[in-house]
């Protein structure tokens, strides 16, 4: 089972989602990402194997945005490879999002949206759900997430952002845990009690 966690907040977010994923790591992954928004930029980084190789691509890197998700992945749907690594986004890079689950009717759904004309870029069930949420985004990401997932079937813990709705975190889950610490001014969600 992998690891989700989200911070947002007036703190920068990437130390506390690596210090999360760290914590969460006890049972044990394959490769690892995240995604922060800094400005109008959605700063994204993926590593196959050990949290330190993520963190040794973020060394000496200034990523200061105070939003962000993260993830350690174990493997379901397609190989261990730095493009199935989460984060997954939509075609637009505005919607990214993290999944610890299996999306059990993703074939049908990835037919049908790559016949509308979506571009998929990983061999993951995930993938799929961020295409899915960028079809029905108007502009509000939770109304989003609400219709997509009422086409999903299977099992999900799930953090998602989207650039185009800044400054929250919209989370979901069925039969996947997904809990959220409430601070002064500041949230975080995660996969795993540990995190937080
Ligand atoms: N099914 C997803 C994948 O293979 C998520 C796996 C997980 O829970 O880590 O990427």
């Amino acid at each position: 089972m992998c690891g989700i966690v989200g911070y947002v907040g007036k703190q920068s977010a990437l130390p506390i989602i690596i210090d999360g994923l760290r914590r969460e790591s006890y049972r044990g992954y394959d490769s690892s990402g995240f995604v922060v928004f800094e400005g109008s930029d959605a700063v994204c980084k993926k590593a196959v194997g050990k949290l330190e190789n993520l963190e040794k691509e973020v060394k000496d890197k200034e990523i200061k945005g105070g939003l962000g998700i993260g993830h350690v992945r174990w493997a379901t749907h397609g190989g261990v490879t730095e493009a199935n690594a989460h984060p997954h986004h939509d075609c637009k890079k505005n919607i990214w999002l993290v999944h610890n689950g299996i999306i059990e009717n993703y074939r049908m759904l990835k037919e049908a949206l790559i016949k509308e004309g979506h571009k998929f870029i990983s061999e993951t069930d995930t993938e799929v759900l961020s295409h899915l949420i960028e079809k029905f985004f108007q502009g509000n990401l939770e109304q989003a997430v609400v219709k997509s997932l009422k086409l999903v079937k299977g099992t999900y813990g799930l953090a998602i952002v989207a650039k185009d709705d800044p400054g929250k975190i919209v989370v979901a889950r069925n039969s996947s845990p997904i809990l959220i610490g409430v601070g002064e001014g500041e949230y975080m969600v995660a996969s795993d009690a540990a995190a937080v």
